[in-house]
């Protein structure tokens, strides 16, 4: 599943074909990839992700997506945590009011082609846009598993930010400049619920998944269960490090790529899986010690540690 590393090298990639683009058509092949899009006019609570659509809801959601987004001038792409947005320029050159909003879900990809391009595998929405320097272009909506959507959502301000009202109940991610790493902190050593399970709660932090918390517990020598409570203020400092550099280095690398579900905007794979220390390592020795790495299951998901680095404490520091 794409976590903030993933996300971020799709925004980085899309940003110079698609930032001064205008959109010059827009068709929707399959409809439940509109999930997160309530059409104009309709209930909020039509949308939202467990709804199946007839197929008369499925055309009145497609059309209504295809006729609004047809001539949008598009900005640059920004993203908080998973969530993945392109603001529409107001004609009148105002502030953006509306956004094109990208969940990838577990496996949707947003892929870059020429026109003539043949076609990749599971497109469900294609956008073709233009550009002012690199011309004409495909924006594919790939998603095997459909998990993932696209939206035409609302702007609203959190702060000074702009951010998509579907996002906006999400904790700002720890690469985002505005980030309060002393309200992380607070708010995480106040917690009694295990740590692991802290860092997945997208309204403490966002952006992080299964394998970089996995990952950054690795790094800050720390325990899976571990209470957040039982955590010194260092180490809840040490822990916040620790995620920005494993986000760094995956940045670099381009992210992590299983089965081919991620891949960047020219659908290449990233190859951060090579790096990993804890996750998907169970059995395997730490790269650190050399103790066997340990799979449990915590909250229904697989978390991967090494027993002897990352050791039950009372309290750390
Ligand atoms: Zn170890």
């Amino acid at each position: 599943m794409p976590e903030l590393p993933e996300v971020e090298v799709v925004r980085a990639g899309l940003a110079p074909a698609v930032a001064g683009a205008r959109v010059v058509a827009v068709s929707v092949v399959d409809a439940r990839s509109l999930k997160r899009h309530v059409p104009e006019g309709a209930d909020p609570g039509t949308g939202g992700h467990g709804v199946t659509l007839s197929p008369e809801a499925g055309a009145v959601r497609s059309a209504d997506f295809e006729r609004r987004l047809t001539g949008a001038l598009l900005g640059a792409p920004a993203r908080r945590g998973k969530f993945l947005w392109i603001p529409i320029t107001g004609a009148d050159g105002a502030a953006p009011r509306e956004s094109l909003l990208a969940h990838l879900g577990m496996s949707g990809q947003l892929l870059l082609r020429a026109h003539e391009a043949s076609d990749d595998r599971f497109v469900r929405i294609r956008l073709w846009i233009e550009h002012p320097e690199h011309g004409e272009l495909r924006l594919d909506f790939a998603d095997q598993r459909r998990f993932g959507s696209l939206a035409l959502d609302a702007l609203q301000l959190d702060g000074e930010s702009p951010v998509p009202s579907q996002a906006a109940h999400i904790a700002r991610d720890p690469l985002d400049p505005a980030f309060d790493d002393r309200g992380f902190v607070t708010a995480l050593r106040s917690r009694r619920t295990a740590v692991k399970r802290a860092l997945l709660d997208q309204t403490l932090i966002s952006g992080v998944g299964n394998i970089y918390a996995d990952e950054a517990l690795w790094r800050a020598r720390l325990h899976p269960e571990t209470p957040g409570e039982r955590i010194g203020p260092g180490r809840a400092r040490d822990l916040l490090a620790a995620l920005r550099a494993v986000f760094a280095q995956a940045l670099a690398e381009g992210g992590t790529s299983f089965d081919e579900q991620y891949v960047n905007v020219n659908g290449q794979a990233g190859y951060f899986a090579h790096s990993l220390n804890a996750y998907g390592r169970g059995g395997e020795p730490c790269p650190r010690c050399g103790a066997p790495t340990r799979r449990i299951v915590l909250g229904g998901r697989s978390s991967h540690f090494c027993p002897r680095c990352q050791r039950r404490r009372k309290f750390s520091r």
